[in-house]
Parts: structure tokens; sequence; C-alpha cells
């Protein structure tokens, strides 16, 4: 029998009654709604019910596509339970894109508003062909000889159009009721120095704001791979610094390439650190956004390699202390995780929210659980009736008995309902 606590401090012996899950669920909402902690709404469409929970001010969500339609993001969404999202605002293959459909982008926002997405959280990423800092004037670079004539030409080229798409795509984000517009930075392909890199990107910064409404532009740390820049704080520092409107600049850390940059999020109280020294040397006023990726590369490797949450060297304890963290309320906190059979987006976001300490003492069940096991022990599972339900599996119950070993940690349980549309038929 497991003990559960209510987070007004009454016992219930967990036995699964509906009842006493009853009761549960209403001591939590009592306390969510006396400390203002969130919301947990349920909708029914298309006959599938759906829970989308936001606890304790964590928005998660991931990196959604926009094929058939950019309102299409949106709905994927809401039915991965997500908090809000990110998407591409076109293809990523052509500089020249058709111009939006107004009623795709009306449609967008309606999908925003009914769904129940705030626009301020959505974080719509830039074209991977986009390079501000591409060399332009690279023939007085000393580094560059005549051979390399096509190159410089070319690099000429994509730096006048990366400060054109820039312009673009803040025009669309605005169009779509947007307010932030994550992108990286850029490289100096080894033509320029790399001070002079981060100056032409925040040039690029500048004009694109002269030319757009109020979109903040997010810059994204990056793994600090061949000559990319932004993998220093202190460059991302330097962009903000030489941005004239900077209530239009932020940052989005990405924490697989912060962990490939030499940030050792792994270790204990690694993501807090990670924070402080972003705060020293940029300011957490800056932080607009956080990339949620575990690593497949080692620590310092500078590969750009995402992996997905707790299977990679970042590992899962950085993302419960993320998710735990006061200074990422309200902050986006988006996936861009590569997904693999059983342990999709809609699995993953749902992890990262179960392992908030806010959900635990909403619902205050908590068993020890055995990282080694596969995830798919204890991961969601849908019953019959298309409610979400949680399989709690023998592997749950072997920990319960066996909580010395020093591989468990301490896992969240779903909420009272869940568990039990999966634990009933034993239970009754
Ligand atoms: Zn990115
Ligand atoms: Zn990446």
């Amino acid at each position: 029998m497991w003990l559960a606590r209510s987070s007004c401090g009454e016992s219930f012996s967990f036995v699964c009654r509906f009842n006493e899950i009853r009761l549960l669920r209403m001591a939590a909402d009592r306390k969510r709604k006396s400390e203002g902690l969130g919301d947990e709404t349920e909708e029914e469409e298309g006959g599938n019910r759906r829970r989308r929970i936001r606890i304790n001010n964590k928005y998660i969500g991931a990196h959604v596509g926009i094929q058939g339609g950019i309102w299409k993001a949106v709905e994927s969404s809401a039915a991965l339970g997500a908090g809000t999202f990110a998407l591409f605002l076109g293809s990523q293959r052509s500089w020249k894109r058709p111009a939006l459909d107004p009623a795709a982008a009306d449609r967008f926002q309606e999908k925003c508003s009914a769904l129940g997405f705030d626009p301020d959280h959505i974080l719509p990423h830039g074209s991977y062909l986009m390079n501000c800092g591409s060399p332009k004037d690279a023939s007085r670079s000393p580094r560059v000889g005549r051979s390399s004539d096509f190159a410089l030409r070319s690099a000429a080229d994509v730096s006048e159009k990366s400060r054109a798409l820039l312009v673009d795509e803040l025009s669309r984000c605005s169009r779509l009721g947007l307010r932030l517009y994550n992108f990286h930075p850029g490289s100096s392909l080894g033509a320029i120095s790399t001070q002079q890199c981060l100056d032409k990107i925040a040039a690029a910064i500048n004009h694109a704001h002269q030319q757009t409404p109020a979109v903040v532009t997010v810059l994204e740390n990056m793994s600090g791979q061949g000559s990319t820049v932004g993998g220093r704080f202190c460059e991302l520092r330097r962009i903000i610094d030489r941005v004239r409107d900077r209530s239009r600049v932020g940052v989005c850390l990405d924490t697989c390439h912060a962990f490939a940059a030499g940030h050792d999020l792994a270790a204990d109280g690694g993501v807090a650190a990670m924070l402080d020294q972003f705060d020293q040397e940029v300011g957490l006023r800056y932080l607009r956004a956080v990339h949620l990726n575990d690593s497949k590369g080692k620590l310092g490797c500078h590969l750009d390699r995402h992996e997905d949450i707790g299977k990679g060297n970042i590992g899962l304890s950085a993302f419960r202390d993320a998710v735990n963290e006061p200074r990422l309320d309200g902050v986006p906190l988006i996936l861009e995780t590569p997904g693999r059979p059983g342990f999709q987006d809609g699995e993953q976001i749902e992890l990262l929210y179960s392992l908030s300490d806010v959900f635990t003492s909403l619902h205050q069940q908590e068993v020890w659980f055995d990282m080694n096991e596969p995830v798919q022990t204890w991961r969601r599972s849908e019953t019959g009736s298309g409610v979400p339900g949680w399989k709690i599996g023998p592997a749950h119950r072997k920990c319960l008995s066996s909580e010395s070993s020093a591989m468990k940690r301490r896992l969240l349980l779903p909420p009272p309902q869940a568990a039990c549309a999966s634990v009933r038929p034993d239970g009754e």
C-alpha cells in the first residue's frame, strides 16, 4: 500500500478508489487556487479527452511542424499536452518564401486563443540558412587569399540575404501576434575575426529593428562548433551591447549547446551554476527562452548533437533542476529532441512536467524509481477509453520495496485521476 499525503497535510492511504482520488484532487485544486500555482484544464475535441497541466509557471513544449498550414503547429502542440511550442516560419530550403497568407495568420491566432496558448511564450525559430555574421568585406581580411574569391562573393550574398530574411521573419512574427523570435547568431566562416562577426550580427539586428515593430530578437547560445559564434556568454553580451534597443534583444539558452560548450550541467547544481554565470556575464533580464535538450556529445565536445531528455550525457537530474528552477518561471522551455519509440515529444513533455516539485506538492505521491529501468515501464499509457493513464508496472513495485539502492532516484507519480485510470482494473 502506498502512502499519499495531500498538500493540505491530510493523509490518505493510496488504494486508488475513486473517492480517495477525488478528495486528493480537490485538496490539490484548493491548494493551486489559493496559491495561484497554475492551471489545469480538460478539453473535449473529436471524442478525445485531453488534459493540459501547467504548474509552477513553467511553459514546456516542443518544436513542432507546420506542414499543412502554420496553425497546425498550435493543434499538434495541444495534442501533445504542451504549454507552449516552437515552429519554423517557412521552408528551411529557400531564401524566398511566398507571402504569409492573411487567412492562415488569422487562423493561427484564433487557434492560439481557442487552445490556450499565450503568444508571448511561443518561440519561432529562425531559418538555418541565415548567417547574419557572414563576411561581407572579407577581401580586406588578410586571412583570405584570392583563390577564395568565389566563396567571398557568396558569403557577401549570404550576408545581404540574411539581413533581408531577418526582416521578413520578424514581420511574419508580428503578423502572427508573436513577441519572440529565436535565431542562431552566425558564423565568421573563419574569414573575419569573431569580434567583427559579432558586430555584423548586432548591425543586422539594429537594421531589422528599424524595419519592423516590437518583436524581440532572441540570440541562441551555440556549442562553439567550427567558426560559429555565440558559444561563450561574453560573445552574446558583446552583441547585446551593440544593439540600440535592448528591450528587443534577448537570449535563448540551449542546454545541449551549453554542455557541449563546457558548462557542466551534469554536475550537482550545474543548471543553477550556468544561470549564475549567465547572470554575471549577460544578465538574467535578457533570458527569454530555454531549449531543453540532452546531449549525445560529452562535456565540452563542441558538437551540436541533441539527445532525448535523460538519455544523454547531461542526464535527468539536470532537467529536474531546470523545471524546478524559479529563474525559469514564465520562460518558454522548448524540446528539440530526436525522440524514440515510446518516448516522443508528448512523453518527454509529460515527464518534464511530472518532475516539477510543485507537481509533487500538489499530488504528493512519491515512489522510488530505478533509473536503469526502461522508460516504457512507467511512461504514460493510453487506456482503451482514450483517457490518458499511467502504467504502474512491476518495475515500480520492485523499486518501492528496495529503497536502499544507490541507483534510485525519486520519481513523481502522475496526478491521481490519471493514475487511477490504469490501476483501477486490479484495484477493484
Ligand atoms: Zn536553434
Ligand atoms: Zn542544436
